[in-house]
């Protein structure tokens, strides 16, 4: 991670990332005058300020300087997944976890994840409606404190990107950040639901959690029971719109592009698997190999999603 990438992360001008400044000003450039008096989608796309672009996170760059064998290895899986990416028909992105890290945002699992500091049971069915204040407590701070806080990387925003020049067709995570939306993806189908929204068990009205005072259990303003969150608990089904969704992604998708996931979750994990068998070419970035490398895989990326994603994107509109 380079400082200027960490910066921008940990926001150098962190009143403005609170304030929620514009995303869509942010993704088309700073300067909107500038954008509008007729910035090609090109330039727009690569960003209104080319110079800070190429002192920041620029892979390539970086790679020969720093590891010129790791960057022979890597430039020609590059330019090969982006000439894939580039003449699909429907690509789809699975995302995990993975994906978030370079948000600030800790995975569950691993030595630095949620659940070696947590206890699950705080995300079990059961436990959240018997002991709804603890489960609660709990869950304020792991979620609605935290991810509050993050934004979207390069990773989340160079997908927003591809979707709208047409090549990325949809986005399934297993992510419940809301960090793919934030970024601008526009279809996106989330297989363990998203936290920003309650859902009332009773009634099963779905409440926005920023209209609430989070500090008392949010309750239903129609029948006063306790909303919960409207993400995936242990002990819940996968929500049925995103998991026909993602099946039919599957089937449709000819290329599937794996970012920050290992596939260890059941049972999302099973649709890269369904993708290949149904003709999809698998790319698939992750820092280390996973269940799928060896197995489906046809172009593994080994490397950081924001970095790989920031020079695949490159390639591609260059
Ligand atoms: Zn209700």
């Amino acid at each position: 991670m380079t400082s200027n990438f960490k910066q921008r992360l940990k926001g150098a001008n962190l009143t403005q990332r609170l304030k929620g400044a514009n995303l869509k000003q942010r993704l088309k450039g700073a300067n909107p005058k500038q954008r509008l008096k007729g910035a090609n989608l090109k330039q727009r796309l690569k960003g209104a300020n080319p110079k800070q672009r190429l002192k920041g996170t620029n892979l390539k760059q970086r790679l020969k300087g720093a590891n010129p064998k790791l960057f022979k290895t890597m430039n020609p899986l590059l330019e090969k997944a982006a000439e894939v990416l580039k003449t699909s028909k429907h690509t789809t992105a699975f995302t995990g976890a993975g994906i978030s890290v370079e948000s600030g945002i800790p995975p569950f699992r691993g030595p630095e994840g949620l659940w070696s500091k947590y206890d699950p049971k705080i995300l079990d069915i059961n436990y959240f409606f018997e002991n709804p204040q603890d489960a609660w407590d709990h869950i304020k701070l792991l979620f609605y404190d935290f991810f509050g806080e993050s934004k979207p990387n390069p990773a989340h925003l160079a997908l927003a990107k591809l979707e709208e020049v047409g090549i990325i067709k949809s986005v399934i995570t297993q992510n419940i950040d809301n960090l793919h939306q934030e970024a601008g993806s526009k279809t996106v189908w989330e297989y363990h639901g998203n936290y920003r929204k309650l859902i009332c068990p009773l009634c099963s009205t779905k409440f926005d959690s920023q209209d609430f005072n989070l500090k008392e259990l949010p309750k239903c303003r129609h029948d006063g029971s306790i909303l919960k969150p409207d993400f995936v608990f242990f002990g819940e089904g996968i929500p049925e719109h995103a998991g026909s969704s993602s099946i039919h992604e599957a089937s449709i998708a000819d290329v599937f592009l794996i970012i920050g996931t290992t596939g260890e979750i059941m049972p999302a994990s099973m649709i890269p698997g369904l993708a290949k068998k149904n003709g999809a070419k698998i790319i698939e970035i992750n820092t280390e190999t996973s269940k799928y490398t060896d197995d489906i895989t046809d172009i593994f990326l080994l490397g950081k999603a924001g970095e790989i994603m920031t020079e695949i994107f490159e390639i591609i509109v260059k």
